[in-house]
């Protein structure tokens, strides 16, 4: 019966965020994840590192600069995953004053203090680049900038790092049920590709389940977690590129909600979200008929070009466990987090995490450790994760576009668009893919979309992907670039890959 010092139960933003801040601090640390790691709202979000201009309506003063200052910290440690982006955001009189608009930006940069990025202005319209693709009508508007990142990729690099400061990850693992007993816990992981059992012991316990948190801290607490959370779908759509450039609009609503545009995947724009309260299973979260024409009403009230359902190539969505403050609607509930710390007398501790940001993870982590240091005794009690880069984060002095130029110049046989994107996936470790190889055929078989199988094989081999879609629309996201035909190859090779990997484990002959 393995005995571990933290088990930790959801392997998204949150929970692979705990396992590498503690595996570092030198706790022996598990993982277990039902399904893939950021399978859930951690691969569903806007993908932005941002304060959230839009909290401050609501006064959430010391959230934004919290968030504003994990901004600056994350590029940081992943200038590979995380890159600075400017946002328009056109003014529509009706919606809000002009001088609020400019206050808030003026607000939002001195909060952010150590600002690297580019400082808020206003833009006239009829004049400037950004405003080209909108209406006529849009004369004015405001420039910022915020962050955006690769959601997926975010969780999976921490997984990473948590494995190699020794944690033991395990994927496609649910836990079951879990009691103290003589003051440790005692969890029942179920390996779901196996349908087998295995008992796991802990001194200590965190349920970072997201959506499924409170289920998850009912049954293993025998408490009921009451209103905690505030369950609310969040839906994007995907369709072709809208326009040039690499900003993204930030759209006024009607309902005082905001909607954001933005580049996706070179070819196509990324368009959300909505927010609509939720119930029920999160894994079947889906958008709705109404959820797409909120959506395209949003954009073809300020593009010149309308959009409409027939432009949806993709959609996702995704439930955000909110904490639940009692706020009157959802736009208003905080996005900030709370840690609910059960430790009774002379028994195991249970820390639940509800809410959070994908922005704040790092300092959600950093927290929830702290909170269990009494009850852990850690081996290393600094705080380490600000400094430290995440997997192919080390590059010299964080300057992604000399990493990309040095990049290009050692692989020069290789089309420039596959360079930018392994080397915005993989930071330094795309040496790992491309290591010696003279020529694409070194790389073996192109699956479709400059996807070669060196990349696959690291993916399966050192980034816990098992199945086709746990590399096409998680660590790669070249889903979207790959044919129906191309897909069913690359499943093949995977499956194929996967089983064999297994048959190696298990001490049995591979099959071809
Ligand atoms: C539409 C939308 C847009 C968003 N945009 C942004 C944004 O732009 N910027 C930002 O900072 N934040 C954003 N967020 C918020 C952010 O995505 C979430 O706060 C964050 O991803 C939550 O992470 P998590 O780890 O708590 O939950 P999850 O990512 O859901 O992870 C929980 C995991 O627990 C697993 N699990 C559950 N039960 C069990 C069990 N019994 N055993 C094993 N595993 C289990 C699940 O499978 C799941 O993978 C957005 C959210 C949504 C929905």
């Amino acid at each position: 019966m393995p005995l571990v010092d933290l088990l930790v139960i959801g392997g998204g933003v949150n929970g692979a965020g705990i396992a590498r801040d503690a595996a570092g601090r030198g706790l022996a640390v598990m993982l277990c994840e039902q399904g893939d790691l950021a399978s859930a709202t951690s691969s569903a979000s806007s993908k932005l590192i941002h304060g959230g201009l839009r909290y401050l309506e609501y006064y959430q003063f010391g959230f934004v600069r919290e968030a504003l200052r994990e901004r600056e910290v994350l590029l940081g440690i992943a200038p590979h995953i995380v890159w600075p982006a400017r946002f328009i955001l056109p003014h529509d009189k009706r919606l809000r004053p002009a001088l609020v608009i400019e206050a808030g930006l003026i607000l939002y940069d001195w909060l952010a203090r150590r600002n690297r990025l580019g400082r808020s202005r206003r833009l006239e319209l009829r004049t400037a680049k950004e405003g080209a693709p909108l209406k006529d009508h849009l004369t004015t508007g405001f420039a910022y900038s915020d962050c955006r990142v690769d959601d997926a990729r975010l969780v999976v690099l921490n997984a990473i790092d948590a494995r190699e400061r020794g944690a033991d990850i395990r994927t496609r693992t649910r836990c079951v049920s879990a009691k103290r007993e003589q003051g440790i816990w005692h969890a029942k992981l179920l390996d779901m590709r196996a349908a087998a059992t295995t008992i796991v012991t802990a001194r200590a316990l965190v349920d970072a389940a997201g959506p499924w948190a409170a289920e998850v801290f009912n049954s293993v607490s025998g408490r009921d977690a009451g209103k905690k959370l505030r369950l609310v779908k969040g839906s994007h759509i995907v369709v072709p590129r809208i326009y040039e450039g690499d900003h993204g609009y930030v759209l006024q609503n009607e309902d005082r909600r905001v909607i954001f545009v933005m580049p996706y995947e070179m070819d196509y724009s990324l368009i959300g979200t909505t927010e609509i309260p939720f119930k029920g299973d999160p894994s079947m979260a889906r958008i709705s008929t109404e959820e797409i024409s909120y959506l395209c009403a949003a954009v073809s009230r300020y593009f010149r070009e309308p959009l409409d359902a027939r432009d949806v190539v993709e959609s996702f969505s995704g439930v955000r466990p909110l904490y639940d403050d009692g706020a009157k609607n959802a736009s208003a509930a905080t996005r900030d987090y709370v840690l609910d710390l059960d430790a009774p007398e002379g028994s195991a501790p249970l820390l639940s995490v509800f809410g959070g940001k994908i922005t704040t993870y790092r300092r959600l982590a950093e927290d929830a450790i702290e909170r269990l240091a009494p009850q852990l005794k850690l081996p290393r009690a600094e705080c380490w994760t600000a400094t430290a880069p995440l997997p192919g984060g080390d590059m010299e002095d964080g300057d992604f576009d000399r990493f990309l130029r040095t990049l290009r110049g050692k692989y020069p046989w290789l089309d420039a668009a596959t360079v930018a994107r392994l080397a915005r996936a993989y930071g330094t470790r795309v040496e790992m893919i491309l290591g010696k190889a003279r020529s694409a055929y070194d790389l073996g078989v192109e699956f479709g979309a400059g996807l070669f199988q060196a990349e696959i094989d690291y993916l399966i081999g050192q980034e816990f992907a098992l199945t086709a879609e746990d590399i096409l629309g998680r660590r790669s996201k070249r889903g979207l670039h790959l044919s129906p035909a191309e897909r069913a190859q690359l499943g093949a090779y995977v499956d194929e890959r996967v089983t064999n990997q297994r048959r190696k484990t298990a001490g049995w002959p591979s099959v071809c």
